[in-house]
C-alpha cells in the first residue's frame, strides 16, 4: 500500500509543525485508516484544472470504488486545487484539519446522479421574524408532497439531512433529501423540479382565488414566510442558482474562505444515516455528499422533464453520458481515434477536441510521454498529437516548455482512413461535435 503524501494537502506549513508527529500519525493511519476487505482505493491525486480532475475520477472509478472530485481554497491564499479520491480517504485526512482550513468543496459533475439539494439563505437583519427553522420544515413537506405526487415517492422527515451554517447577519442551510439507492439522473433534473416548485408557490401566493392541488394543503400563512425580504426584492428563500454543471457545493465542515461559519448539523435535523458505518461523523459526511454512490448499478434515477413528464429508471438501463463517452476521448471520427489509440499505445486518450476554424483534432495523452524533440520520455510533462484534416497529416507536440516550438515529422495519415474521408468528407464535417473547455466555465 502506498503511504498518501500528505504534505499535498496540508502545505509545507503544517507539515514543519507537526514534523516529528507525522511519523507518528502515519503508524496510526495503518490501523485505523478504512480497510474492509474490497477497498477504499488509496488513491489519491492533485490538479489544478478541474477537467483533468474530473476526467481522472471518472476513469479511476470501479464498481466498488467510488472516486469523487473535490476542491479546497488553500488557507494561504484562497487558490484552489482540486482532489481526486475515495471520499472515505478524503474524510480521514480532512477531519483532523484545523478547523480554519477546512474549506472545501465537492464538485457535482455534470450528467451524473446525484441527491436533491437545496441552498437555503436569507438576510437576518431584512427579516426579523422569520423563523427558518419553521420554513425550512415547511420547504421540506411541500418537496415530500410533490415527490409523493410525481414519483409516488413515500419519504418523512428523517430522509432529509439538514446542514447549517447560520450567522448573526444570514440564515444559511443545505439540505440533502437522502433516500438509499435513489437519485436524480443529474442535478439539471433537479433544477426544473425545484424551479416548478418555486414557481408554483410564487404564482400560489400572488393570486388570491388560484387553488393548487398540492400547496391547498398547506398553511398559508406558513407559505408566505418563506417569502423573504433580499437587498434585490422579495424571493422564496431558495437559492436556484445552485444546479448548474460541475457546480461546488460545500461539504460538511467546512466554511467559505476567510470566513468562520462551519456546515454543521442543524439542532432541527431527525436525519436517519443512509451509508451506515461505525464512525458517526463519517456517516453525515457520506451522506452529506451530493453525488457519491458506493452501488450506482441498484440506483433508480428520477428523471423531471416538467410537470407531466417525469420517469423513474433503473440506472442500469439507463444509458449515462459519462465522461469517457462525451465529447473527450473520442472524437466525431472514429477511425481517426483508432489510429491515434494504436499511435500511442500504452498510453489513453484523455481529450479529444476537434476545432473547426483550422480543421484540426487535437489529442491529450496520458500514460506514454514519449516525445520525439528529446528522443525519450518526459518525467512530468504530457505530450499531444494533432491531426491535420487540410493536409491529412499527423504530428506529435509537447507540453514541456523546452519543447513548445516543437513539432515532430509529420505522418501522413493512412490510405484507409483517407478513403473514408474523401467517401463521408461531408458527413464526417457536420458530425464533429464542438464542446466548450469545461476549464473555461470555473
Ligand atoms: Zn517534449
Amino acid at each position: 500500500m502506498e503511504p498518501i503524501c500528505t504534505n499535498r494537502f496540508y502545505g509545507s506549513k503544517v507539515q514543519k509543525r507537526s514534523a516529528s508527529r507525522s511519523k507518528i500519525c502515519w503508524v496510526k493511519t495503518h490501523r485505523v485508516m478504512p480497510s474492509h476487505i474490497l477497498g477504499p482505493t488509496q488513491y489519491w491525486q492533485e490538479f489544478h484544472k478541474q477537467a483533468d480532475a474530473l476526467a481522472m475520477a471518472a476513469e479511476r472509478s470501479t464498481k466498488t470504488d467510488t472516486l469523487c472530485t473535490f476542491v479546497y481554497q488553500r488557507p494561504s491564499d484562497g487558490s484552489r486545487r482540486f482532489v481526486v479520491a475515495h471520499p472515505e480517504v478524503y474524510w480521514w485526512y480532512y477531519k483532523i484539519k484545523p478547523q480554519e482550513e477546512r474549506c472545501s468543496y465537492e464538485v457535482i459533475p455534470k450528467d451524473s446522479p446525484c441527491w436533491l439539494y437545496l441552498d437555503l439563505e436569507y438576510p437576518i437583519e431584512l427579516n426579523p421574524l422569520c423563523n427558518g427553522s419553521r420554513m425550512t420544515k415547511t420547504l421540506i413537506d411541500i418537496i415530500r408532497a410533490y415527490l409523493l405526487n410525481h414519483y409516488h415517492l413515500l419519504c418523512d422527515r428523517s430522509n432529509f439531512l439538514i446542514l447549517d451554517s447560520t450567522t448573526s447577519k444570514k440564515f444559511s442551510r443545505h439540505v440533502i433529501f437522502t433516500m438509499k439507492d435513489m437519485a436524480f439522473k443529474d442535478n439539471s433534473h433537479i433544477g426544473k423540479f425545484i424551479k416548478t416548485i418555486y414557481n408554483d408557490i410564487l404564482f400560489y401566493l400572488k393570486s388570491d382565488t388560484l387553488s393548487h392541488g398540492i400547496l391547498n394543503y398547506f398553511n398559508k400563512a406558513d407559505i408566505e414566510e418563506m417569502l423573504v425580504k433580499t437587498q434585490h426584492g422579495e424571493k422564496l428563500f431558495i437559492d436556484n442558482g445552485v444546479y448548474t454543471k460541475n457546480r461546488h457545493f460545500r461539504i460538511y465542515l467546512s466554511t467559505k474562505w476567510g470566513k468562520q461559519s462551519y456546515l454543521t448539523v442543524s439542532t432541527d435535523c431527525m436525519h436517519n444515516a443512509v451509508n451506515k458505518c461505525r464512525e458517526k461523523e463519517l456517516e453525515i459526511f457520506l451522506d452529506s455528499l451530493i453525488s457519491y454512490f458506493p452501488n450506482k448499478q441498484n440506483l433508480i434515477l428520477l428523471e423531471f422533464f416538467n410537470r407531466s413528464d417525469v420517469k423513474a429508471k433503473l440506472y442500469s438501463n439507463v444509458p449515462i453520458r459519462s465522461i469517457r463517452e462525451n465529447d473527450d476521448q473520442s472524437s466525431a471520427y472514429p477511425e481517426i481515434d483508432r489510429y491515434i489509440r494504436n499511435l500511442i499505445d500504452p498510453g489513453k486518450i484523455r481529450i479529444a477536441k476537434y476545432f473547426d476554424k483550422t480543421k484540426t483534432l487535437r489529442y491529450e495523452i496520458y500514460g506514454n510521454r514519449y516525445c520525439e524533440n528529446i528522443g525519450r520520455y518526459h518525467k512530468s510533462n504530457n505530450v499531444y498529437w494533432i491531426v491535420d484534416l487540410n493536409t491529412k497529416k499527423v504530428y506529435q507536440k509537447c507540453h514541456d516548455e523546452d519543447c513548445s516550438e516543437f513539432l515532430s515529422t509529420p505522418k501522413n495519415l493512412p490510405e484507409e482512413i483517407l478513403f473514408k474521408l474523401d467517401k463521408e468528407g461531408d458527413i464526417f464535417m457536420t458530425g464533429a461535435t464542438i464542446d466548450e473547455d469545461i476549464t473555461k466555465k470555473i
